[in-house]
């Protein structure tokens, strides 16, 4: 429902105009929660916090709720609820980088666990006539994302000024066994947030400092994962992933009662 909190950010009116209508129940506005950032911000501003209490991790299977055209719906891998392993990293500007190498190799690891070992990551970089933030900020995350995707050692593509106004982000792109690929994760830098909602953290040395945000998705959609499983095995999902796993026929006469 509506909050002072949405108010104050702009964001219930930005959801309003772009989302699903609101819906009235007993005279309350409800609308449709289209993403789960601002609600994990909430949760950070719900008391003081220290930086001893940085990286602060909230992960969250989060169903969320888009307006996408109708004919842009395709089964399973693009609907209009869906559900994502969502989380957002508070850390400081000093831990950033270390956060977004151990989130690359987590992102990876899961994948690869999965069975998907082939994959590219999308850098997109600041677009110079639109963003929020300082420029070194955004040079030191930018080259804090390049050099952990080097690091894996993968295909890195760029997509120079492809960021969203609020920080550069990668996206994880997997191939399939029939080489369509697909988009599922992100790593998500957001200069943005954090000041519009105001957070902050007393530091070390007394002060009160902004952290910095980092959104991001493993496996993305979890509906659209799976509809990328079962296309890349053909429905012969891995043993340990088949709904059914095993099954016993008799083969004898004998056996029929
Ligand atoms: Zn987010």
């Amino acid at each position: 429902a509506k909050s002072d909190l949405w108010k104050v950010s702009g964001h219930w009116d930005f959801y309003r105009e772009s989302m699903f209508s609101p819906m009235a129940i007993d005279g309350q506005e409800y609308l449709a929660k289209p993403m789960n950032c601002p609600f994990h911000v909430l949760m950070f501003k719900s008391r003081a916090r220290s930086y001893r209490e940085l990286p602060f991790r909230w992960a969250e299977l989060g169903t969320v709720y888009r307006y996408e055209k109708s004919g842009v719906l395709h089964g399973i891998t693009r609907a209009r609820g869906f559900t994502q392993d969502d989380a957002h990293i508070y850390c400081t500007k000093e831990q950033m980088v270390g956060e977004l190498d151990s989130l690359l190799t987590f992102v990876l690891n899961l994948l690869r666990d999965y069975g998907l070992n082939e994959f590219y990551l999308e850098l997109s970089t600041k677009n110079e006539e639109k963003f929020v933030g300082e420029d070194a900020d955004w040079a030191e995350a930018t080259e804090a994302l390049r050099k952990a995707a080097t690091a894996q050692n993968l295909e890195l593509v760029l997509d120079e000024g492809g960021a969203a106004f609020y920080g550069p982000k990668i996206d994880f792109h997997i191939r399939d066994s029939l080489r369509r690929s697909w988009q599922c994760g992100t790593i998500q830098l957001d200069f943005s947030m954090p000041e519009r909602f105001g957070l902050e953290y007393n530091d070390s040395d007394g002060t009160k400092k902004t952290p910095v945000m980092i959104h991001r998705a493993l496996l993305g959609s979890m509906e659209r994962f799976i509809g990328i499983l079962i296309e890349h095995y053909a429905g012969f999902l891995p043993l340990w992933l088949s709904p059914i796993q095993v099954k016993v026929l008799s083969i004898t006469d004998k056996f029929l009662p």
